[in-house]
């Protein structure tokens, strides 16, 4: 296989960035320490670039959902620190994380029979304090079989941070009940908008994820977090169009006068959906490049009227300020970052 020629699509990654954001919610996270959700390939900017960077900011705890995902983090972190918050399904997760030295996060009663049955060591608990995913029922915090377990980080998550919902404090209740009963090393609640919410919710160790890669879910973070991922895509053919012309499929967009556009190797294929069809704009510098038709799997069309010198090879940028990003497209912040797809050079 010879060398591939350059790629038309590249994803930045601002390291500095990323750095920065650790840092500050770490410091807003008061005296508790913060670690670092890195799962789904560091939602989707790529966990090996990601991992050295926030580990050199200071984060030393990290959280990953599946198992298939430890791999690519212990080549970087002490297995120790790694918490895989699916837990343990079966036998093999158990002996996997035996053999690997990373803790599983338990997340029922039969989970924890499972570890215990396996062999038991240190593991991290997850309550369900109101959320209703995953997690040990409030009913089965006084299980005698917890008491068992060696619990490095006793957690719960909040299912409404983002919002000012009574649901918060009402978790708060709850999960300040349950490490009532049971023992555990540490405690932990936050992800990056219940880093927000204040002390009260900081506890020992907080969990943000997508703001240390430029998400804002609350306003009170507008101001310290900073954009991490830069997506740029290549123009493959400058156009001219007369009007009358129709641009796409299905002819959504016709040109009422002559204008130059450009066709660009970004589609939903690569995380760019249909939803982004007759909204938005793409960038070059401080110029707004206004989309035109529907999204294709690998282009998307845009006018060139706001930077007519732009030809066949310049690259643009993807709007990726996640908060602006989100409101016009309607894809959450989350999504905007985690569909970000294999073709982009990372
Ligand atoms: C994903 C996840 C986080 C990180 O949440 P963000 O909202 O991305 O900060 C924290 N804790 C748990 C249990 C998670 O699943």
């Amino acid at each position: 296989m010879p060398e591939l020629p350059p790629a038309t699509l590249r994803l930045g990654l601002d390291h500095a960035a990323l750095a920065n954001n650790w840092r500050a919610l770490d410091r807003l996270s008061g005296p508790a320490e913060a670690g670092a959700a890195v799962k789904a390939n560091a939602y989707g900017l790529g966990v090996g670039k990601v991992l050295p960077t926030l580990m050199k900011a200071g984060a030393r705890k990290f959280f990953v959902a599946h198992w298939s995902e430890v791999p690519d983090v212990i080549v970087h972190a002490n297995p120790g620190s790694v918490s895989v918050l699916h837990g343990p399904m079966n036998a093999a997760d158990a002996s996997f994380a035996r053999l690997t030295g990373v803790k599983p996060v338990l997340n029922s009663p039969q989970q924890v029979r499972r570890w215990l049955e396996s062999g038991g060591g240190p593991c991290d608990l997850m309550i369900d304090t109101g959320i209703n995913r995953l997690g040990i029922p409030m009913q089965d915090i006084a299980d005698p079989a917890l008491q068992k377990l060696d619990v490095d980080v006793l957690m719960s998550h909040l299912a409404s941070a983002d919002e000012d919902s009574d649901l918060n404090a009402v978790q708060l209740g709850r999960f300040k009940d349950a490490i009532q009963t049971i023992p555990a090393k540490h405690l932990s609640m936050a992800n990056s908008a219940g880093i927000a919410l204040g002390p009260d919710y900081a506890f020992d160790l907080t969990r943000p994820g997508l703001s240390l890669y430029g998400g804002v879910p609350r306003p009170e973070l507008a101001d310290l977090i900073v954009q991490v991922a830069k997506p740029e895509a290549v123009i493959l053919q400058r156009r001219q169009l007369k009007p009358g012309d129709s641009v796409g499929y299905n002819a959504v967009f016709t040109a009422t006068s002559e204008m130059a556009i450009g066709v660009v190797s970004l589609g939903y294929a690569d995380g760019f959906l249909r939803c982004w069809t007759g909204k938005g704009a793409l960038a070059y510098g401080g110029a707004s490049l206004p989309l035109l038709g529907k999204v294709s799997m690998d282009m998307v069309v845009i006018d060139l009227s706001a930077a007519q010198h732009l030809h066949e090879g310049d690259w643009v940028e993807a709007p990726y300020d996640l908060l602006k990003s989100s409101e016009t497209s309607g894809l959450s912040q989350y999504e905007l970052l985690t569909g970000l797809g294999q073709r982009f050079h990372r």
